[in-house]
C-alpha cells in the first residue's frame, strides 16, 4: 500500500502538501527525520501516515493534553485505530488502553511526555512499552525540549531516553518554531541518528500583505468590502464586545455578517461557524477563538482590526486565507496609539520575565506596522528564512512598482513561438523574431509571416519579457534534451485577446541624496 492511497482512502484528501510525501518516503525507510513546517502546514499527516503502514505500534509525544484528545477523535472518524494515555484517565481506562496494545489493535498511542516514567506497582510504563513492538516514535512541539526554543518543558527532557529504550524505532520529530540553535539542540538532545532535516518555507506567495491606518477603519473597511462581496472572509477584532457590534454595523451596511467568541453560547457559535463553513454567510467577525481547527481553504482575506500579540500570532491568523493557493489578502489596521494601548493587556501578573517576552513579541508586531521595507521579507526574517529584499505582492513593494501593459509584445512572443510549433526554446525563438540569417535559421521557417516581427527591439528585452512570462505562467519552460517554451491556457487566452498581460516592475529609485558630514 502506497501512502497517496493512505492518504486519500483513510484521510479524503486528493494529494500531499509541501514536503508531506518526502518525508513520509524518508520516515518508510525506518531512519530519523526532523521537521520544520509552519503550525497548520499538515505536520500530523507526516507520522500518522507511516504509522499506518508500519506493523506494529506507534508512539507519538504530545504536550498538550486537549489536542491529544482531538486528534485520537479525529483519527478515530476516520476508522483508525489510535488511543491516548495522559493523567486525566482513571488506571482501569489506562489499562484497558495498554491491553489493546499488547493484543495489537492500535496504531497510535498518544502520551504526555510525563507519563513514561510514571510506573504501575514496578513497571514504569517505559518498561512496559519496551514489551511492544514499536514501529516509530514522533516527537510532536519538539522544540519543548530545548531550553533554546520559547517554550521550554523540564518534562521532555525524559525522551531523551526514548533513542535506548528503543534503538530499532526510527524517530521523527516535528516542530513549527526552532531557530538553527534549537534545531540542533532537540536533534542532540533526543539522540537522532544522522537525521534527514525537512524544512518548509513559511512564505505564502499568494497573500498580499497590506497595513493601513486606523483611523477611519470603519470607512476604509467598508472600501476594502465592496469589490469583495462574494468571497468569504475573516475580520479578527480584538474584544468580545467589538464583533458584536462590528458584524452588526457591517450587517446594517449591506454585508452579511456574524460574530464569533468564546463568551457566545455555545450552540450560537456552532452554529454561525457552520454558517460560514456553509457559506451562507460570507464574512466571520472574530476573537482569535475562531479559527484554531479550521480547515477552510478559500478563504479570500484576513482583515485584523487591532493589533494581533505577536507575529506568530499574525501569522497564524493571516495563514487562514488562501490555503487554496489562489490570490488572497491580509489587511491590517494599524496605529502607535494601538500598540501602546495594547501593551496593558500583555503583562502577566507576577512574572517578569514572561512580561518581558510579551512586550517584545508586541513591539516586534508594532515594528511590522511601521515598515517601509517588504513586510514578506520582514516576517520570513522573523522565523530566521531569508528572503529577498523586495516581494512583489505587499503594500510596501507594490508602492514602489509601475505597471506596464505588455499585451502586444506578450502577443508577438505567443503568436511567433505558435508558428514555431512550440518547438524551440528562447535563443531560437529571438533568433527568428529577430529575422536572422539563414545561417541561424530552418530555411521553412524564414518563410513564416512573424519571422523577423521583433526586430525593432533589442535581444536583451526580449528576453526579459520572455522570462516574465515563464514567471507568470503565460509560458512554460521544458527541459528536455534541449529547452523548449510551451504555452500554457493562459497563454492562449492572451493570444486570443481573451487576457491582458499586466508586468510590473520596480521604479528606478533616485539615488540616495549625499548626507553632509557633520564633522
Ligand atoms: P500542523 O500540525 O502542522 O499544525 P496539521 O497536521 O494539524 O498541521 O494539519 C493542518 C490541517 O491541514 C488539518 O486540518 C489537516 O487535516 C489538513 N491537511 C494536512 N495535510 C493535508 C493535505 N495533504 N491535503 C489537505 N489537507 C491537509
Ligand atoms: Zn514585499
Amino acid at each position: 500500500m502506497y501512502p497517496l492511497y493512505i492518504l486519500q482512502k483513510q484521510f479524503g484528501y486528493a494529494s500531499f502538501r509541501m514536503k508531506q510525501e518526502a518525508i513520509i518516503n524518508h520516515v518508510l525507510q525506518k531512519k530519523d527525520t526532523f521537521v520544520l513546517m509552519p503550525t497548520g502546514g499538515g505536520k500530523s499527516l507526516c507520522y500518522q501516515i507511516p504509522a499506518l503502514l508500519f506493523d506494529g505500534l506507534s508512539l507519538v509525544i504530545s504536550p498538550l493534553i486537549a489536542l491529544m484528545k482531538d486528534q485520537v477523535d479525529a483519527l478515530r472518524v476516520n476508522g483508525i485505530e489510535a488511543a491516548y494515555l495522559n493523567s486525566t484517565q482513571s488506571p482501569q481506562e489506562q489499562k484497558a488502553i495498554l491491553d489493546k496494545a499488547r493484543e495489537k489493535k492500535l496504531k497510535l498511542l498518544y502520551l504526555a511526555p510525563e507519563k513514561l516514567l510514571s510506573s504501575d506497582k514496578h513497571t514504569s510504563l517505559l518498561e512496559t512499552l519496551q514489551t511492544f513492538s514499536i514501529s516509530l516514535i514522533a516527537i510532536d512541539e519538539a522544540h519543548c525540549i530545548s531550553q533554546w526554543g520559547h517554550d521550554f518543558r523540564p518534562e521532555y527532557l525524559m525522551l531523551a531516553q526514548l533513542k535506548k529504550a528503543f534503538p530499532n524505532a526510527p524517530m521523527i520529530a516535528l516542530t513549527a518554531t526552532a531557530d538553527q540553535l534549537t534545531q540542533k539542540d532537540i536533534i542532540e538532545k533526543l539522540e537522532l541518528k544522522d537525521p534527514a532535516v525537512f524544512i518548509s518555507s513559511f512564505n505564502r506567495p499568494n497573500i498580499r500583505y497590506t497595513v493601513e491606518p486606523k483611523q477611519g477603519s470603519f470607512e476604509r473597511l467598508l472600501r476594502f468590502l465592496e469589490p469583495r462581496k462574494e468571497a468569504q472572509g475573516i475580520i479578527y477584532c480584538l474584544s468580545r464586545r467589538s464583533t458584536e457590534k462590528l458584524a452588526d454595523d457591517l450587517s446594517r451596511h449591506g454585508f452579511k455578517s456574524l460574530p464569533y467568541h468564546a463568551g457566545m453560547e455555545r450552540e450560537q457559535r456552532a452554529r454561525n461557524q457552520e454558517m460560514f463553513l456553509r457559506e451562507d454567510v460570507r464574512i466571520m467577525v472574530a476573537t482569535i477563538a475562531f479559527g484554531m481547527g479550521i480547515d477552510k481553504s478559500n478563504v479570500r482575506y484576513v482583515v485584523h482590526m487591532d493589533l494581533p500579540k505577536s507575529i506568530e500570532s499574525y501569522y497564524q491568523e493571516t495563514g487562514r486565507a488562501g490555503r487554496d493557493g489562489l490570490d488572497s489578502e491580509a489587511l491590517l489596521f494599524y496605529s502607535p496609539g494601538d500598540l501602546a494601548r495594547l501593551k496593558h493587556f500583555v503583562v502577566i501578573d507576577d512574572n517578569a520575565d514572561q512580561t518581558k517576552i510579551a512586550l517584545k513579541k508586541l513591539e516586534q508586531m508594532g515594528q511590522f506596522g511601521e515598515l517601509s521595507t517588504c513586510r514578506r521579507k520582514y516576517l520570513l526574517n522573523y522565523f530566521e528564512e531569508q528572503a529577498p529584499e523586495h516581494c512583489g505582492n505587499c503594500d510596501i513593494c507594490l508602492s514602489q512598482v509601475e505597471s506596464f501593459d505588455e499585451t502586444p509584445l506578450a502577443q508577438k512572443v505567443l503568436a511567433a513561438l505558435s508558428q514555431l510549433q512550440e518547438k524551440f526554446g528562447a535563443g531560437y525563438l529571438i533568433d527568428f523574431m529577430h529575422g536572422a540569417s539563414s545561417s541561424r535559421m530552418q530555411e521553412q521557417h524564414m518563410t513564416l509571416s512573424t519571422y523577423g516581427c521583433g526586430a525593432d527591439i533589442a535581444r536583451e528585452e526580449w528576453q526579459r519579457i520572455i522570462d516574465d512570462l515563464v514567471s507568470r505562467r503565460y509560458l512554460i519552460k521544458l527541459h528536455g534534451s534541449y529547452p523548449k517554451l510551451k504555452i500554457t491556457a493562459r497563454g492562449q487566452r492572451v493570444l486570443e485577446g481573451l487576457e491582458k498581460v499586466i508586468l510590473t516592475r520596480f521604479k528606478e529609485k533616485p539615488a540616495p541624496e549625499a548626507t553632509e558630514k557633520l564633522v
